[in-house]
């Protein structure tokens, strides 16, 4: 066991131990060193110690994310869902998610253990996928699906807005946050139907700004794509209160 003792004396301002006095950098690498050693970063997925550029997941389990894809394809399954119902110019999903899958896995960690990691790696792998869309270059900015104050402030952070952030990242896309803003805090849709949650969500979001998003194109972001209700009434009411464009996409795709 390797011990490091800091002793402060403010008389002569000296710590009592080996390192140099004027090395606050190496004392921060030794003290970041330390911590590696005994909170080793390990893969979400197996929980293998990463090694190297590895972040959140280790390579072998990244391959394993089950990657739809599908962002090229104009009817694809993501955008299917909105059929009908969403006026969308494109949609785009990263990848499927199961249950007991591995995306569910990474998911739960992010929501309900706080990982915040794991909402920005995602948005970034999704990035890269969607840098090689053919319509990427036409969106003008990233509107992460908002959540409600109370649960914001209960929660700490807002997942999409994670993702968004990693998103951003990699495509060079702007953030607006805080213009789409949700106004009613809707009760669980877990035990909805489909038209159930789609009722549940009406008007449950306002726009806070209609000049910031007139005529401008825009890419809505949430985690998981299950009914739709949620970017389906997101969409209704940037669209009735501006002349706007969407496109979706989301990290998940329930299948
Ligand atoms: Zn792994």
């Amino acid at each position: 066991m390797l011990f490091v003792r800091f002793e402060f004396n403010p008389g002569s301002a000296k710590f009592d131990h080996s390192l140099p006095q004027s090395s606050p950098l190496l004392l921060h690498q030794l003290i970041k060193g330390i911590s590696h050693l005994f909170y080793p970063h390990l893969c979400e997925g197996c929980n293998r110690q990463l090694v190297a550029d590895e972040q959140v997941l280790c390579i072998s389990c990244e391959m394993e994310l089950p990657e739809t894809r599908n962002y090229n394809i104009p009817e694809n399954e993501t955008g299917l869902r909105f059929a009908g119902r969403v006026p969308y110019q494109h949609a785009a999903t990263y990848a499927y998610f199961t249950d007991e899958g591995l995306l569910q896995h990474l998911l739960h960690g992010l929501k309900y253990q706080g990982k915040k990691e794991i909402g920005t790696f995602l948005g970034r792998k999704f990035g890269q996928n969607l840098k090689t869309a053919d319509w990427i270059n036409d969106i003008d900015a990233i509107i992460p699906v908002p959540l409600h104050p109370d649960k914001l402030s209960k929660r700490g952070f807002n997942q999409s807005v994670l993702i968004a952030e990693g998103l951003a990242a990699t495509t060079g896309l702007p953030i607006v946050n805080n213009v789409l803003q949700r106004t009613r805090n809707t009760e669980s849709q877990t035990r909805k139907t489909r038209n159930e949650r789609v009722e549940n969500m009406a008007g449950a979001f306002k726009v806070a700004d209609k000049q910031a998003l007139t005529n401008k194109h825009i890419l809505l972001i949430d985690d998981v794509l299950t009914t739709g209700a949620t970017l389906e009434a997101c969409a209704h009411a940037l669209m009735q209160e501006t002349d706007i464009r969407i496109s979706i996409a989301t990290i998940g795709i329930a299948v």
